[in-house]
């Protein structure tokens, strides 16, 4: 089992150039062992540049990196990628199409008398044991997934680093996808680097996600701490959905629809962000009328518009005021996030 005590990644300050653009800024992370990790940021980024840093096709320009107990960057180092022992899942899955299962997982091992058990291990392991002989152009999508994670897996690699893995998938199978992978991953104890722009799956598949903006890394913490608790303006929209109000603070105090909030002191400027799950329908709340709905089936979002001219998108259940349009009265269920707004 891996010891959660390890560093499996320390990353420190380090900064990437392609071209003219300064792809990413000062990156510092430490992933622990065992740990299933996401950057996710929207596209652009600079997560693709992150992995590929990590993996050794990337030099960094400044900052240093060490995978375990060896520096593999920085300081005049770099270790190449086939000496890292990190193991890759693309995008495309990168398979041989007319080569069987068990031969495009053998494919990265060594020659050696174990080569065979090894392979056996990890389509057990993948789940893939009937269809061992198969060719990978007869799997469905799911499948031939399953197949480019255990050729990562069979080198035993101390790190795996996947980059949208799931992004060719039907929407309909990859939330089953998503969660076979986080099983077999974690059932392997291979600590794993997933990169993402689809914040459901940063949500639901990681232990710990770092957020991304414009090359840098804005935030790290797990699924609950950067969904309810985001700490910049850019975590809170990208991340679910969210009423945000650029608002003027004052003297510590910020006018806002539902009335004055506390500011951070120093802040001029500043945005108030409500999920629309913390608001409900509530007699004797604030009145505004019903100008929109969408049904999403599982809920709805209602789009208001308050008495005191603001807008608010609102989520309720399924069954909630099916006729749409009309009257209504609000309240939130928590006092609403303040963020010191940034200049873009
Ligand atoms: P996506 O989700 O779209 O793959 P990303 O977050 O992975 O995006 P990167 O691919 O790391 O982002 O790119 C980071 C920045 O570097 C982007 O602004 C991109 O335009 C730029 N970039 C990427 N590759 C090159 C290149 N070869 N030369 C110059 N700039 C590049």
């Amino acid at each position: 089992m891996p010891d959660p005590f390890r560093i499996a990644v320390r990353a420190q300050g380090l900064t990437c150039r392609l071209g003219d653009t300064l792809a990413v800024r000062d990156l510092s992370l430490e992933v622990q062992a065992g740990e299933l990790f996401a950057i996710l940021g929207p596209s652009g980024c600079g997560k693709t540049t992150s992995l590929r840093m990590l993996a050794g096709f990337e030099q960094p320009e400044s900052g240093s990196l060490w995978l375990f107990e060896d520096q593999v960057a920085g300081d005049g180092l770099m270790v190449p990628p086939e000496r890292r022992r990190v193991g890759m899942v693309f995008q495309d899955y990168a398979l041989f199409p007319h080569m069987t299962v068990a031969e495009n997982i053998a494919y990265g091992l060594p020659k050696s008398p174990d080569r065979a058990a090894r392979v056996s291990e990890v389509v057990e392991l993948t789940g893939l044991t009937s269809l061992g002989e198969r060719a990978v152009h007869e799997l469905s999508g799911g499948e031939q997934q399953r197949v480019a994670l255990a050729r990562a897996l069979a080198p035993r690699p101390r790190l795996l680093l996947l980059d949208e893995p799931f992004s060719n998938l039907d929407p309909s199978l990859r939330a089953r996808v998503r969660a076979e992978v986080r099983e077999i991953v974690k059932l392997s104890g291979t600590t794993a680097i997933l990169v993402t722009h689809d914040q459901e799956e940063a949500l639901s598949i990681a232990d710990r996600i770092a957020f991304m903006w414009r090359g840098r890394v804005e935030q790290v913490g797990t699924p609950d701490e950067i969904y309810s608790r985001p700490e910049t303006v850019h975590a809170a929209e990208f991340i679910g959905d969210a009423n945000i109000y650029r608002l003027r603070a004052e003297r510590g105090q910020v006018a806002t629809p539902f009335g004055f909030l506390p500011a951070p002191p120093e802040a001029e400027r500043v945005a108030v962000v409500i999920r629309p799950e913390e608001l409900q329908i509530m007699a004797g709340g604030l009145g505004g009328e019903v100008i929109a709905r969408e049904y999403y089936g599982h809920d709805q979002i209602l789009h208001v518009r308050l008495h005191n001219g603001a807008e608010v998108r609102v989520r309720v259940g399924p069954h909630e005021r099916l006729g749409g349009a009309g009257p209504i009265a609000l309240g939130l269920r928590s006092q609403p996030l303040v963020l010191p707004a940034v200049e873009e």
